[in-house]
């Protein structure tokens, strides 16, 4: 049977007799009630991986020892940040799972003209620490190494203006009719950092496709029908990943 993943403290791995505490170590303990000596593996977020034997189990904690420990080429060469203006209700979460398995590197919502609704700052840190824990378990499900960054809400203008350092930015526009391949022909580049910028429900507003244009973003087409939000930041971060990640 495959070894089972779990997340450790990237500070454990490197003392003599590492623990594993909090959600990992109740998976361990009382899900897949692991025994001393089973082995499993372990990644930290560093993009590394560990084979390690159980060594010690409390009622709360696994001690392990680390047999090996390997890099894998499960991180895509490729770091997409997706900006993802607000959907409604369990969208966003059902997005960060896919997405994490697309393999994007960092989840920034955005409030934009037409995002419905606009984020509860007060339950923010609730929504953001639940994101956290749904793309841990899509990194383990996937076999990642790396846990997508997630940061706070920004507002689009904030969204479109500050990444400048992008080597590539996309925003995909429902009006528009040029593909990004086309559109890359003529631009020819090996972006690493490539920001991708997605739409509500509602869309995008004329005045907000101006406003990246003046930005330096590409206005790229997803073909000739209109998909559901959900549906285009998958297939957008697919394409990406085909036209320049490990989906070629
Ligand atoms: N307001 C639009 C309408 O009903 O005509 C629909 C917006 S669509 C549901 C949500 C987002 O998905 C868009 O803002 C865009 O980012 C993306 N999208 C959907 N279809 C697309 C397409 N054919 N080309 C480019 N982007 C698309």
């Amino acid at each position: 049977m495959a070894m089972k993943r779990f997340f450790i403290e990237h500070s454990e791995i490197l003392k003599d007799s590492p623990i594993i505490d909090g959600r990992d170590a109740h998976h361990i303990i009382k899900v897949f009630r692991l025994r001393l000596k089973d082995h499993m593996l372990l990644i930290d977020g560093s993009g590394m991986e560990y084979e390690a034997e159980i060594t010690g189990l409390s009622k709360s904690k696994v001690t392990v020892s680390i047999i090996r420990e390997y890099s894998t080429d499960t991180e895509s060469p490729v770091h997409i940040t997706v900006g993802q203006c607000y959907l409604k209700d369990k969208k966003m979460d059902t997005l960060i799972r896919h997405l994490t398995e697309v393999g994007i590197a960092k989840w920034m919502p955005i409030v934009s003209e037409y995002s419905v609704p606009q984020p509860d700052s007060k339950k923010m840190d609730l929504r953001t620490q639940r994101w956290d824990m749904i793309a841990k378990e899509a990194v383990k499900q996937c076999c990642r190494t790396r846990v997508p960054e997630i940061v706070p809400p920004v507002p689009f203008l904030q969204a479109v203006g500050d990444n400048s350092s992008m080597d590539l930015k996309i925003i995909f526009y429902e009006e528009e009719t040029v593909s990004l391949a086309k559109t890359m022909v003529s631009l020819n580049q090996n972006p690493l950092d490539i920001f991708v910028l997605l739409g509500p429900e509602g869309g995008f507003s004329s005045k907000e496709i101006e406003l990246a244009k003046s930005n330096g973003f590409i206005i790229a087409s997803l073909g000739p029908r209109i998909l559901r939000a959900e549906t285009a930041s998958i297939s957008a971060c697919t394409l990406i990943q085909h036209l320049f990640g490990d989906m070629r």
